[in-house]
């Protein structure tokens, strides 16, 4: 089995390895960092969850300990399709090189330029960055990319779903075509292989998963639903999710629900809210320190429910998410891949339910085909729980049925006993009958 010593990384990064608690390298940490401390271009394709921000990060330290950084003149650059992703792998670096001195700057939207600024002018070993906030530093001269050594792009598939690769075409003409490029991604979409072709230069191309399998530590379920009226469907599905969360009780311990659109993220939060569950919305539209502050809350626990849509939760590394419950079925297959990818994270059991409606059913036939697995149906929560208090409901009803039949019986008697027509039922039974109502 191959060990962390066996990858040629250097005694100082060992240690930050260990003192993460790592004891053996993933398949893509296997894959990737031998060829990237050779100083050869890497072409992964691995999912967030398979350990790739390590499998960067982890030979940029050693590769970056020698040298010193020159004034607005970055010497490698991390690109990162979201501000959370970027200040994620901001975190791993910190984590990596406890031991090793490195200076890095994150460039995301929401932070304001003049602290970015100088931390710029005064050089950066590492710096990190969503591709806008990176051009528009540039743009204002405040940035010189010739001087990039290794240049990283990150979850390469969700740039191009967010619309930046011609950014991300134009970043990498910025830099010099000696640099050394790390590219992820999670698919090779048509569009990915046309710029990793262009900008790759005989890479090690590492895949560690097959394309879009899900984690076996995963348990899939989809509830299917039907409203009553269409009007009241979003009503009865914040209503279905209440039960499922009930249904699952303590084993749920937090979760990510997504919804697809930013509109349902708001109402499904401020829902569960009103009916006493601990949640917070995450999407697009908040502003960064509300982002930040949510995020932080659900990674320390004391957040129970995070209601998320696909771009603010894509990447997002919060170890030990029990369960995530889709509201919507995602309309981009792949997007379920990614969003069930949150949970059984490093191993760990977890637990995906997903709303279907009928017509979503052909949204999760899509997916099945994609995972190829098929995802068991089970019975909507609330049906069973109506059945239930129905129960007693149908215990009433025979007795009052039984009550009608005795009655018919008094009837067909014939008996008046001087009470006229109108014999009380309870009259007309007998006393082991009187018994057993
Ligand atoms: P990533 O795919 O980079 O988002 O990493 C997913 C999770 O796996 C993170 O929580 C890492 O801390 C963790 N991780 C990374 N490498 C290892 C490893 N070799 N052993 C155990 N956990 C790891």
């Amino acid at each position: 089995m191959t060990k962390f010593s066996d990858l040629a990384l250097s005694p100082k990064i060992l240690e930050a390895v260990e003192a993460a608690g790592y004891e053996t390298p993933t398949p893509i940490q296997k894959g990737a960092i031998p060829p990237a401390l050779e100083k050869r271009d890497v072409l992964g394709i691995a999912q967030t969850g398979t350990g790739k921000t390590a499998s960067f990060t982890l030979p940029m330290i050693q590769m970056l300990a020698s040298g010193r950084a020159r004034a607005r003149m970055p010497r490698s650059l991390v690109l990162c399709p979201t501000r959370e992703l970027a200040a994620q792998v901001a975190e791993s670096f910190d984590t990596y090189s406890r031991n090793i001195k490195l200076s890095k700057a994150l460039l995301i939207g929401g932070v304001s330029f003049k602290e970015q600024d100088a931390l710029i002018d005064r050089g950066v070993d590492v710096l990190i960055a969503t591709p806008g906030r990176l051009l528009d530093h540039f743009e204002r001269g405040k940035l010189l990319l010739t001087g990039i050594e290794i240049m990283v792009v990150d979850e390469a598939d969700r740039m191009l779903d967010m619309g930046f690769i011609p950014d991300i075409e134009r970043i990498f003409s910025l830099t010099p075509f000696t640099r050394q490029t790390l590219f992820f991604s999670a698919t090779m979409a048509p569009e990915i292989e046309r710029i990793t072709n262009l900008f790759l230069s005989s890479p090690a191309r590492v895949e560690v998963a097959r394309r879009a399998t899900t984690s076996e530590t995963v348990t899939q379920e989809v509830v299917q639903m039907k409203p009553s009226r269409r009007d009241r469907a979003a009503k009865e599905k914040r209503e279905l999710l209440r039960a499922i969360i009930e249904r699952e009780g303590e084993e749920c311990r937090n979760a990510i629900v997504f919804c697809n659109r930013k509109t349902d993220v708001d109402i499904v939060a401020k829902s569960l809210q009103k009916h006493g569950f601990d949640a917070a919305p995450i999407h697009g539209d908040l502003d960064q320190p509300q982002r930040t502050r949510t995020l932080d809350k659900f990674r320390d626990g004391e957040l129970r429910f995070l209601v998320a849509s696909d771009v603010a939760a894509r990447g997002l590394d919060i170890p030990r998410v029990s369960h995530v419950l889709n509201f919507d079925v995602p309309s981009n297959s792949e997007d379920y891949v990614h969003r069930i990818g949150r949970t059984g994270r490093a191993g760990r059991e977890g637990k995906a339910v997903t709303i279907s409606l009928p017509a979503d059913e052909k949204l999760v036939g899509a997916i099945e085909k994609l995972i190829t697995q098929d995802i068991p149906r089970v019975g909507n929560p609330m049906r069973a729980a109506a059945a239930k208090s129905e129960q007693p409901k149908r215990t009433r009803d025979r007795k009052k049925s039984q009550t009608s039949s005795l009655e018919a019986v008094g009837r067909r008697s014939g008996r008046t006993v001087g009470m006229g027509d109108h014999l009380p039922s309870f009259i007309a039974m007998s006393f082991k009958e009187r018994a057993a109502v």
